[in-house]
């Protein structure tokens, strides 16, 4: 794993989810609510957690490695979506056993 590369996810990662923070707290000034994170809806706080278990990951090191196959996950990939945890082809595989099923059920 690129170290640069390491360090510039880390970057990423520390802007979104500021910004993510900021939106909320915006989110809880107008709507009055004492809670900072009740503005946030799912989809945000899902991807606040993913940004911190990435974070995590940087910490301990193993960060840019697929949970699936422990094989490196692509620096592009990484550099688009830093807090991905699978590696392209396992992501993909997921996706494509999903439509295999489908397919079954179909012609069943
Ligand atoms: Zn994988």
């Amino acid at each position: 794993m690129n170290r640069n590369l390491v360090a510039q996810a880390r970057k990423q990662l520390l802007r979104r989810g500021r910004a993510l923070l900021r939106a909320a707290q915006a989110g809880t000034g107008a709507a009055g609510r004492a809670d900072a994170l009740g503005a946030i809806d799912e989809a945000e706080l899902n991807e606040l957690q993913e940004i911190h278990a990435a974070l995590e990951r940087i910490e301990r090191g193993i960060f840019g490695r697929c949970e699936e196959c422990q094989s490196e996950i692509a620096d592009e990939r990484l550099a688009r979506t830093p807090w991905q945890r699978q590696c392209s082809p396992c992501s993909g595989a997921e996706i494509a056993a999903d439509a295999e099923s489908r397919e079954t059920r179909v012609s069943a």
